[in-house]
């Protein structure tokens, strides 16, 4: 990468982009690392330029540009925080002073960095697009990794897998979550990593083949419709590290993954992926129970499309996912689609959709001490969730394994109070039942009761349910 190549790119993606900023920056971060290389042996720039190219794909506006130009100075060089803000405004010495101190934290494990993870929270809540450079930053040295010490690499891959990938799934990254897992995936878990290459290569070619087959089919029936507007459809390899994951829990049999290759098809107007749908149950059979739709009811992280899973004469079993473009770009970019077709964006608009952060960040007062508080991070952020529906149809985010108090907690500590039985698609249930994503919950509960029982503790999962019911108890 050179800085010829990253202003090409940037114009490539914003064609009216301020290049002059992207331009002061790299001077000053190249005369800044002169002399220094990485331990590929490549000078030092090239590695600030690869993260900027990165954040340029992601259309990122110029000061976030420069400051990944800018990302390393403070911490290896000797020119400081203080110079870069004299030179380049506090706005961009704010986004590098943060990606600074989110590097110095050192991973040892979720278990023992959970400190280090407030902090990431605390820079999210602050300004997001600081963990946009952090995650561009980390791509490229995992891209780079091969130059460094084992034990090095081992700790990075899996810093990436437990800590990174999850944040960037939650923004709803989807493009991003899936290139750091790769990358992490071979130093983190060489001998699987072995595996399911190889387990793809045996797969992949045939089943691409059955897709183009299947995708000229569908082509085809669609030609019926001609009211349907239909941007593009193609086929969407699933990734390396997501296809372990699946592996581990679908009985390890890779002919029962049906998303192993998944027909996409980007439609114009929301109506169209209806009408998609539509055309395509007429003509092939859908799987039972696995027809989803997160456009009516999208993910918390804000994933919207429609699913299918058909049984197809030219390709077996096929998952196809159907969205609009706009759905298409949120669905890659999550977080960083905001700035998409935006010049202007404040990154406390942002900060909005993503409640969630601020939650975390707030949520520490809830807590006695911070040993209580970094375990309900590592719960409520790092576990596999489910989401579950009020009956209003709110949909209400919990980790694996939550209950009806812990959907009653998350929605009032007074409702959790108050709690004494629990309807679990609109049957009566137990509460210590463990609900399931798409379970609809209705929480009974009795007027002026004010205590909680102290049974619930033994089968409670989220740690804020856990620190009302014992504040009540006291
Ligand atoms: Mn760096």
């Amino acid at each position: 990468m050179t800085i010829g190549a990253l202003l090409k790119t940037v114009r490539q993606y914003r064609p009216k982009a301020d290049l002059t900023l992207i331009e002061r920056a790299f001077a000053f971060a190249d005369e800044a690392h002169a002399g220094q290389r990485r331990l590929s042996g490549e000078p030092y720039i090239t590695h600030p330029l690869a993260a900027a190219a990165t954040l340029a794909e992601f259309r990122m506006p110029e000061p976030v540009i420069a400051a990944a130009l800018l990302h390393d100075v403070p911490e290896d060089t000797d020119r400081t925080l203080t110079d870069i803000e004299k030179t380049f405004g506090s706005d961009i010495a704010m986004l590098v002073g943060g990606v600074t101190k989110l590097g110095r934290v050192k991973y040892r494990g979720v278990d023992r960095s959970l400190e280090a993870l407030r902090q990431v929270f605390v820079a999210m809540a602050r300004d997001i697009r600081v963990i946009l450079i952090k995650f561009a930053d980390r791509l490229h040295n995992l891209e780079t990794l091969d130059a460094l010490p084992a034990a090095k690499q081992h700790r990075i891959a899996l810093e990436t897998l437990e800590i990174y990938a999850p944040i960037a799934q939650r923004l709803g990254i989807g493009d991003l979550k899936g290139r750091l897992e790769d990358e992490a995936f071979r130093f983190a878990f060489p001998k699987e990593y072995e595996r399911v290459t190889t387990l793809m290569r045996d797969y992949r070619p045939q089943k691409e083949q059955q897709i183009a087959t299947f995708r000229r089919a569908v082509q085809q029936e669609l030609k019926h419709s001609p009211h349907l507007r239909i941007r593009f459809i193609d086929g969407r390899t699933k990734r390396l590290y997501s296809l372990y994951r699946k592996l581990q829990t679908h009985e390890r049999d890779i002919t029962r993954i049906y998303d192993l290759v998944a027909l996409r098809i980007v439609v114009d107007r929301v109506q169209d992926c209806y009408g998609v749908l539509g055309a395509l149950h007429a003509k092939w059979k859908p799987l039972k129970g696995r027809i989803k739709d997160y456009i009516a009811q999208p993910k918390p992280n804000g994933y919207r499309s429609l699913h299918t899973t058909v049984f197809t004469e030219q390709a077996g079993i096929v998952e196809i996912q159907i969205r609009t473009h706009d759905m298409h770009v949120e669905a890659e970019y999550g977080a960083a689609a905001h700035w998409q077709y935006k010049e202007h964006v404040d990154p406390r608009t942002v900060a909005k959709h993503y409640q969630w952060i601020n939650d975390i960040v707030a949520r520490q007062k809830e807590f006695s001490s911070t040993a209580a508080y970094l375990e309900s991070l590592k719960v409520d952020v790092f576990r596999n969730h489910i989401f579950v529906f009020t009956p209003k149809g709110d949909v209400i985010e919990l980790p694996e394994d939550a209950t009806p108090v812990d959907f009653a907690y998350r929605i009032h500590s007074e409702l959790g109070h108050r709690c004494t039985g629990a309807k679990v698609n609109e049957k009566m249930e137990r509460l210590d039942t463990r609900l399931k994503s798409g379970d609809m919950v209705e929480i009974i509960a009795q007027r002026g009761k004010k205590k909680p029982s102290r049974d619930w503790l033994r089968f409670v999962k989220t740690a804020t349910a856990r620190s009302h019911i014992r504040h009540a108890l006291r």
